[in-house]
């Protein structure tokens, strides 16, 4: 693989006195979409009370149908904003298109670059601009050489701060969504320096595998987890049936201690 700038020692990410990187394991959590400040806040202040200080959430959604709930968009951005600033947590949420750059990078702590958009190489070289860090997923049918290579986009226009997130690859097997590649971990950090962290929720599209899937990711050593979260997962708008509620959540976290010291890893 002819990469350019992921040949290094691997890099650690700080943000807000936090670090992303292979000495870390950070657990990002939250709804798949900001539908109020209230909700959005109310799970924001439980995972700080579990020691979670990064949370996510949508404000812009692309969704497969046009006539599903895309998002509030500019208000979304707001709400996240507050809530962040009112609680003293790191953000993270999708952008789109190359014109939010500007108005994101100022609102949101971490930009998220959808499945996608993995491909949307004018996007990724306008995130080359901010100083902010950007989580990468994986295309859904993009191979781990053309992912890396997405993220050179990012590096090479100005911004090493990449963190790549394994979503799933679409398969021919329906009872998921997507297949979680779980040897995209090992691959990426042999191939990679940068942080690689799990999506179990959009991997699998089932709330009933995202325990099993969170743990997988722990024990082949991912440097994190994203995972949607919510307190009442049956009444959001938009990826309920992959959504955990808070019970889930609890139990997910009370083993990772014990998986991420197969790693040498504290969490984050
Ligand atoms: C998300 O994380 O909100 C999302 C839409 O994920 P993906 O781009 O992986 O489908
Ligand atoms: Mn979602």
């Amino acid at each position: 693989m002819d990469l350019k700038y992921q040949s290094g020692d691997p890099i650690s990410i700080k943000i807000k006195n936090r670090i992303i990187g292979r000495e870390t394991f950070t657990v990002i959590a939250g709804p798949c979409t900001i539908e109020n400040y209230e909700d959005l806040k109310r799970i924001v202040l439980f995972l700080q009370s579990q020691q979670i200080v990064f949370f996510r959430g949508g404000a812009y959604k692309l969704r497969t149908s046009p006539y599903n709930f895309s998002g509030l968009g500019a208000e979304g951005l707001e709400i996240i904003e507050r809530v962040a600033r009112e609680t003293g947590t790191i953000s993270v949420s999708e952008i789109v298109s190359s014109q939010d750059v500007d108005l994101m990078a100022g609102k949101i702590d971490i930009l998220q670059v959808g499945t996608r958009n993995m491909h949307n190489y004018r996007l990724l070289q306008a995130l080359g601009r901010v100083a902010n860090p950007i989580i990468l997923k994986r295309g859904m049918s993009s191979t781990i050489e053309e992912w890396l290579f997405a993220a050179e986009h990012i590096i090479a226009a100005g911004n090493p701060r990449v963190i790549l997130c394994e979503r799933g690859i679409r398969t021919y097997e329906p009872l998921t969504r997507n297949t979680l590649d779980i040897s995209a971990v090992p691959a990426v950090k042999k191939y990679s320096n940068l942080p690689i962290i799990v999506d179990p929720s959009h991997s699998s599209g089932r709330r009933d595998m995202i325990k099993a899937l969170s743990w997988a990711a722990a024990a082949a050593g991912a440097d994190g987890i994203m995972v949607e979260t919510h307190f009442a997962p049956d009444s959001t708008s938009c990826d309920s049936q992959q959504t955990i509620n808070e019970s889930t959540f609890l139990e997910i976290l009370a083993s990772l201690p014990q998986l991420i010291s197969l790693w040498q890893k504290r969490l984050t």
